[in-house]
């Protein structure tokens, strides 16, 4: 069967009409082939405001429904999200070439910000806080905040989706999402899954609670400028970040940024280095480099650089690669073309610099449209130009270290802050890892790699990541808003600070 007839089939599983596959102005290819296997519309900025405003009708009348019904709906999407994981881990491997663990992995994430979020509907609790004042108290209450728009990235083309949405949605918001115009038939598949969730929840679930728009930047751009968003969340690489962070500010809306990462990891002289090399391989090789979150600098102490680098480089050199959907393959395509000849790029200006490239050549896999990569491995002599940039292929440099201040430095002095880890059994190095002085991104890690967070942690990064967070822990707080009230149940009217008015 060929993998646009395989696509359309599982799109009409999932509930996607199959006259919304052709025909329209979007074409939509595959990575694994580079074949073309949907043309999709798009939609106008007029009608982008046209769902925006319906969207902030649903969310008048959904702020109105009890938090913890809320959570039934969230409870709904989880368990259609079970039963569509292995169709929807499917699409995700076709559309953007993840392997099936982690086309799959992707899906379950979904299902686990899901349960999260039932348990946070029973949650969103304020403080009672002392006053100075006799005869009142004083709480905070957490109100829904209005449409949270949410852009997204192709890399995590429906967890991204569903760990703003699942939040929202039991925080009492309405959804307008704007997935990447690389990967709109994923989200037009969690579109008629969310459906299926609010077709069975009932009356109480008010039409255009969640839409999808499917277009490029502009249609991002009306998302970002439209005074009736009041959060937009957006994921996706630093120069999107730079043009959305600044406008939104414009109009003092609030930004959950999620941009690019720089991670790098250190390898102590204590590391335990079988561990170690598992954690790297997978970091930097896995999703074919296309993370945020992706290994993409290592700093090895001396002492134990020529034990971990021969291991590395057969590591890189065995390594499988080839198509999700007809191998077992570890590494899979590129997003396309552009992805793989910025990849060469780098390649050649680390050369440039003094680099040693194990690696990093096309795979061949018989279809000319399709961008392959053998993962990159380049031996440098310092981090230095091209290293302090992400480029979001499979790279990884590797630099020598012997002085464990100053590779906390280098460390930190790239743009970026998302993720980073140290393999260490010294508990010294682990712990001044992760202290104030130690690594400065929104993820630091001991003993295991710098990619695949849980969901119950907030996610995000400092710097030119962005500084948003999501997902776990108190990210929900950016998906409400907060309201301080005093009541005073005296019959005196005592004023703070012992201020007199006496009239
Ligand atoms: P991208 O920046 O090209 O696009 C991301 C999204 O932003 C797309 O939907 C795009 O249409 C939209 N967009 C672009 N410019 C816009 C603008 N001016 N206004 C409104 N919308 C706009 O990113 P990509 O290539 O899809 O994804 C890869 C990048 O995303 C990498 O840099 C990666 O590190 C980053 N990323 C970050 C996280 C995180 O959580 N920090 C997660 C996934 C990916």
């Amino acid at each position: 069967m060929s993998i646009k007839t395989e696509t359309s089939d599982i799109l009409k599983r999932l509930g996607v009409d199959p006259k919304t596959l052709s025909g329209g102005d979007l074409a939509v290819r595959t990575p694994v082939t580079g074949e073309q296997i949907a043309e999709i519309a798009s939609i106008s900025a007029a009608e982008t405001g046209a769902v925006i405003d319906r969207a902030h009708e649903a969310f008048k009348a959904w702020r109105d429904v009890p938090a913890p019904r809320r959570g039934e709906l969230v409870r709904l999407l989880g368990e259609e999200l079970r039963a569509a994981k292995d169709d929807l881990g499917r699409l995700v491997s076709i559309e953007v070439g993840k392997v099936r663990s982690e086309g799959l992995g992707e899906v379950q994430e979904m299902i686990d910000i899901c349960d999260f979020a039932v348990g946070l509907s029973r949650q969103l609790y304020g403080l009672t806080i002392a006053t100075e004042r006799p005869g009142h108290r004083m709480m905070e209450t957490w109100h829904p905040l209005g449409v949270i728009g949410i852009i997204s990235a192709f890399n995590f083309p429906v967890a991204v989706w569903s760990w703003n949405a699942a939040l929202a949605l039991v925080c009492g918001d309405s959804v307008v999402w704007k997935p990447s115009e690389k990967t709109p038939l994923t989200a037009l598949a969690c579109a008629a899954i969310f459906e299926r969730a609010a077709k069975r929840f009932g009356a109480d679930a008010p039409a255009n609670l969640m839409t999808v728009i499917i277009g490029d930047r502009a249609v991002g751009e009306v998302l970002v400028d439209h005074p009736k968003v009041p959060l937009v969340s957006a994921t996706g690489s630093t120069r999107m970040g730079r043009e959305v962070g600044p406008r939104l500010a414009k109009r003092f809306a609030r930004a959950v940024l999620e941009l690019g990462g720089n991670n790098a990891g250190i390898v102590c002289p204590s590391a335990d280095l079988d561990m170690a090399l598992r954690a790297i391989a997978f970091g930097a090789m896995g999703t074919a480099g296309q993370r945020c979150t992706t290994l993409r600098r290592l700093f090895v102490h001396d002492s134990v650089y020529d034990a971990l680098l021969p291991r590395l480089r057969k590591a890189y050199g065995s390594v499988s690669v080839g198509s999700p959907l007809a191998t077992d393959a570890l590494v899979g395509p590129l997003i396309d073309k552009a992805a793989f000849d910025n990849m060469q790029k780098a390649l050649q200006a680390a050369k440039e610099l003094g680099g040693t490239v194990t690696g990093g050549g096309r795979f061949d896999s018989g279809d000319a449209d399709a961008y392959y990569a053998h993962p990159a491995l380049v031996e440098m002599p310092k981090q230095d130009g091209v290293v302090l940039e992400e480029t979001f292929a499979p790279i990884l440099y590797v630099m020598k270290y012997s002085d464990f201040d100053a590779v906390l430095e280098e460390h930190n002095a790239v743009g970026a802050g998302l993720s980073s880890s140290i393999f260490t059994t010294d508990m010294r190095e682990a712990e001044e890892f992760l202290s104030a002085r130690g690594s400065d991104c929104g993820i630091a890690n001991v003993n295991i790699g710098t990619s695949g967070a849980e969901i119950g942690g907030a996610f995000g990064g400092e710097k030119e990541t962005g500084g948003g967070r999501e997902s776990g822990s108190d990210a929900w707080k950016a998906y409400m808003r907060r309201a301080t009230n005093t009541v005073n149940y005296s019959k005196a009217l005592p004023l703070a600070q012992g201020v007199s008015f006496d009239i």
